[in-house]
């Protein structure tokens, strides 16, 4: 299982390949399912199904979908079947915010009959799907983005590494524990994966997080909280010397 997140200053056409060359370089993980989701302003789209990465690539026409903000997973199936409808990114009722996870929610069944009694319908039978509408729930009761999406990390229980997306933010949220996730900082363009060697061809700079770190990239920032308190990025940022 592997996660990506590629986020662009400009308008950059070959962002879909980007990430697509990024899922490929952590295959060596493992998945039964491959998925992508692209944010342009308000428009944000979803393509997933099982299979391999080049087979779902060229099916869904992957490499045609377009946008500065980019998620990619690669998925191992431990709540529900391999099958399109489970297979990552996962979105909440509106379609408005999307979730990829690496990890396991042991909760995840209290949390969606609570969401189901507020009811909101879910679509798979991942225990990942309850990040995204927490999300949303949170925001319908007035809380900005990343509040909204630190409660959401904060209800849930397990291990993760989660990047989420939010319908006109040039944004990618993040929380980590028990599962590895790395941001690597290019110029005008920023990555966040499960592996330093998927974003290496593009930058060897890199801050590996750990875990209870919370934040967020843009192309030119990255924030992280950690138990609250803001971390100084710069002290973290390594420099790789292999390729
Ligand atoms: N538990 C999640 C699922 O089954 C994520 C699995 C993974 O790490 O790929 O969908």
């Amino acid at each position: 299982c592997g996660i990506i997140g590629v986020i662009s200053k400009n308008d950059e056409k070959k962002l879909a390949t980007i990430t697509v060359q990024c899922l490929e370089r952590l295959e060596y993980r493992g998945y039964d399912s491959v998925g992508v989701a692209s944010m342009e302003g308000n428009e944000l789209e979803v393509r997933k199904a099982k299979g391999r990465i080049d087979e779902v690539v060229k099916r869904l026409n992957i490499l045609s979908m377009t946008g500065r903000v980019f998620l990619g997973h690669t998925r191992w199936a431990t709540h529900g079947e391999p099958n399109d409808i489970n297979a990552h990114p996962h979105t909440d009722c509106t379609n408005s915010i999307a979730v990829v996870h690496n990890g396991t929610i042991k909760n995840f069944r209290e949390l969606r009959e609570d969401l189901e009694s507020l009811g909101h319908k879910f679509k798979s039978e991942t225990d990942t799907e309850v990040i995204p509408h927490l999300v949303e729930e949170f925001k319908k009761r007035g809380m900005d983005s990343f509040s909204a999406f630190k409660s959401a990390i904060n209800s849930i229980q397990g291990s993760y590494a989660v990047l989420a997306i939010i319908k006109g933010e040039n944004k990618i949220y993040f929380a980590k524990k028990d599962n590895p996730l790395i941001i690597g900082l290019g110029d005008k363009m920023n990555f966040i994966s499960s592996d330093i060697p998927s974003f290496l061809p593009y930058t060897n700079k890199v801050l590996i997080l750990i875990d209870g770190d919370v934040g967020y990239i843009t192309p030119d920032e990255i924030y992280i909280e950690n138990e609250g308190k803001k971390v100084n990025v710069l002290d973290r940022i390594k420099i790789i010397t292999w390729d």
